[in-house]
C-alpha cells in the first residue's frame, strides 16, 4: 500500500527548524518560527506556571479520563478571560466552550463541526493567513479562497478592498478572522474596522470564526479582545478559537479552546452535545496537565496577578526588541524607512524583506526567517540584535 506513496511536501517553518538545528554556525538565529523566547533565547517557564505544578505534583492527583469537553473549571476560566468575567453572554448560557488540544485543536473541531452546520460553504481567510488556516478547513472538507488582508504599500491593512469583498460573499459563507496580533503581518483591524467587519458579516449572513492565539500580546489582556467585545455586543453567533501556548508559554502542553456563542441557552446545549460527538471521534477526551495548570493560575488572585505581570513582560520584551531593530537598522544608515516594524503588532512582522534577501541571510548569515520575509520579534534578544541588524542592512 506504500509503493506509490509520494514525499509530501515538508511544513514551511517547521521544516525551517529542521534546517536551522542541522546548522552548526553557532551565531546563527532562528526568526521563523511563531515561539516567544526570552533574553537569554529560552523559552521561559512562567513563574506561575511553576507554582501551579508545584502544587499540583504534591497533590499527586490521579490521571482519569476528563469530561469529553474538558473540565469546568478550565472552560469558565477560558469563557471569563475570552469574554470579560461580567460578560452578558456568559449570564445568558450563550457560550459552549470545550477544551482542545491548543488553538490548532480548536480550529479542527470546529471546522469540523462546521461542515457538520454547513456543508457546502466556502471558507475565506485573509491575504496572507497563518498558512495552517487553509490546510485545516480544506482537511474538514471546505473549499478556502481568500479575503484581500494585507496592503504591501502601507504595511497595513487594505481595508477598504477586505470590505469590498466580503460585501459580495455568499450567504452562509464563513469568514476566518484574527482577533489580534495578525499572524504573519502584524497589522491588525482598530476598533471601528471591526464594527465595519461585523456590520458587513451581518448584512451577508456571514458566520464569524474567530482565531485568538495571541490574547495578551498587542496592548493587554482586555485590550487584545475588543473584536471579542465588539462581536458579543453585536447579537450575532460566531466561533472563538483560543490558544494558551503562547500567552502561558505552554506550547506542547497542547492547551487551547473552542468556544462557540449561540442564540439561547437552549441551543448551547444542543450545540454542546452535537460538538462532544465530534471531540470523542477526533481524540475522545483531552489531556489533563496543562489545562489544570491554566485552570488553576486563572482561579487564584495571585497566580493570576503574577501571569499577568509576567505575560506584560514578554509583551514588553518583544516591543523593545522592535524599536531596538528599527533604530539599529537607522544607524547602520539604512535609507529604507521601518518605522512600520514598530507600528505592528505580535509576534510577527512583515518586514518586505524579499526571498532572495532571506535566503542570503540564511546562506551567508545562518539567520533563518520565512521565505516571505515574516520574522518573529520574540527571537531577538539583546545578545543576537546587533548581529540581525547588520546582516539585514548588508543584504539590503
Ligand atoms: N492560530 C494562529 C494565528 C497561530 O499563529 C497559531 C500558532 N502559530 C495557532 C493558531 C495555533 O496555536 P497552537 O500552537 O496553540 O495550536
Amino acid at each position: 500500500i506504500f509503493a506509490a506513496v509520494e514525499m509530501a511536501p515538508r511544513d514551511p517553518i517547521l521544516g525551517l527548524n529542521e534546517s536551522f538545528n542541522a546548522d552548526t554556525r553557532t551565531t546563527k538565529v532562528n526568526l521563523g518560527v511563531g515561539v516567544y523566547f526570552d533574553d537569554n533565547g529560552k523559552i521561559p517557564l512562567l513563574g506561575a506556571v511553576r507554582a501551579a505544578e508545584k502544587t499540583r505534583l504534591e497533590a499527586a492527583p490521579p490521571r482519569g479520563y476528563q469530561p469529553i469537553e474538558g473540565t469546568p473549571a478550565y472552560n469558565q476560566g477560558v469563557q471569563k478571560l475570552i469574554f470579560g468575567a461580567d460578560s452578558a453572554l456568559l449570564a445568558d448560557g450563550r457560550v459552549v466552550t470545550a477544551q482542545a488540544l491548543g488553538g490548532t485543536g480548536a480550529l479542527k473541531i470546529g471546522a469540523d463541526y462546521l461542515k457538520q452546520l454547513l456543508p457546502n460553504a466556502t471558507v475565506y481567510i485573509s491575504d496572507p493567513s497563518w498558512e495552517n488556516h487553509r490546510a485545516l478547513f480544506e482537511a474538514a472538507g471546505f473549499p478556502v479562497a481568500t479575503y484581500p488582508y494585507y496592503d504591501a504599500a502601507t504595511r497595513g491593512v487594505d481595508f477598504a478592498a477586505m470590505k469590498a469583498c466580503l460585501a459580495t460573499l455568499t450567504p452562509g459563507s464563513i469568514v476566518l478572522l484574527h482577533a489580534c496580533c495578525h499572524n504573519p503581518t502584524g497589522a491588525d483591524l482598530d476598533a471601528a474596522q471591526w464594527a465595519e467587519v461585523i456590520a458587513a458579516i451581518r448584512e451577508r449572513n456571514l458566520v464569524a470564526f474567530i482565531d485568538m492565539a495571541y490574547q495578551g500580546f498587542a496592548d493587554g489582556i482586555t485590550e487584545d479582545k475588543v473584536a471579542l467585545d465588539l462581536f458579543a455586543a453585536s447579537g450575532l453567533q460566531f466561533f472563538v478559537s483560543s490558544s494558551f501556548s503562547k500567552s502561558f508559554s505552554l506550547y506542547g502542553e497542547r492547551v487551547g479552546a473552542l468556544s462557540i456563542v449561540t442564540a439561547t441557552r437552549d441551543e448551547s446545549a444542543r450545540v454542546l452535545s452535537q460538538l462532544k460527538r465530534v471531540i470523542r471521534t477526533n481524540y475522545s477526551n483531552p489531556p489533563t496537565h496543562g489545562g489544570a495548570i491554566v485552570a488553576s493560575v486563572l482561579a487564584s488572585t495571585e497566580l493570576r496577578q503574577q501571569w499577568e505581570d509576567e505575560l506584560a513582560g514578554m509583551r514588553l520584551r518583544i516591543r523593545a526588541m522592535r524599536t531596538g531593530l528599527v533604530d539599529k537598522l537607522a544607524a547602520r544608515g539604512v535609507a529604507q524607512d521601518f518605522s512600520f516594524v514598530v507600528r505592528q503588532r505580535g509576534m510577527f512582522s512583515y518586514t518586505g524583506l524579499s526571498a532572495a534577501q532571506v535566503e542570503r541571510l540564511k546562506a551567508e548569515y545562518g539567520i533563518y526567517a520565512v521565505s516571505t520575509g515574516r520574522i518573529c520579534l520574540a527571537a531577538l534578544n539583546t545578545k543576537n540584535i546587533d548581529y540581525v541588524a547588520d546582516a539585514i542592512a548588508a543584504v539590503l
